[in-house]
């Protein structure tokens, strides 16, 4: 066991790490890559990227705030998470009671 082959075996741990916290936030083909080509400055990289289903989630929240129907008030539904217009029963998303 030469110094090289502890370097490959850490190399390949930060890969996994890398596609693990990469997949997770949705990005597992960035993780793949920077994990594989930087090894654990790709892990840094990967642990501070923007979570994607974050951003969608704010994106929707942008849009249902824009579009709000004539100004009218959104509230997020308890079983799923997701914003549904205030005074409907149930959620247009889940079906459960808001
Ligand atoms: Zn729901």
């Amino acid at each position: 066991m030469g110094a090289f082959a502890i370097y490959g075996i850490t190399h390949i741990l930060a890969l996994i790490i890398c596609i693990v916290v990469g997949a997770s936030k949705g990005r597992g083909g960035v993780g793949f890559l920077v994990g594989l080509f930087l090894g654990w400055i790709g892990v840094i990289i990967v642990l501070v990227l923007d979570n994607k289903y974050d951003e969608e989630r704010r994106h929707k929240e942008m849009v249902a705030a824009a579009t709000g129907q004539g100004g009218s008030v959104m509230v997020r539904c308890p079983h799923c998470g997701e914003l549904a217009p205030e005074g409907k029963r149930f959620c247009p998303d889940c079906g459960g009671e808001v």
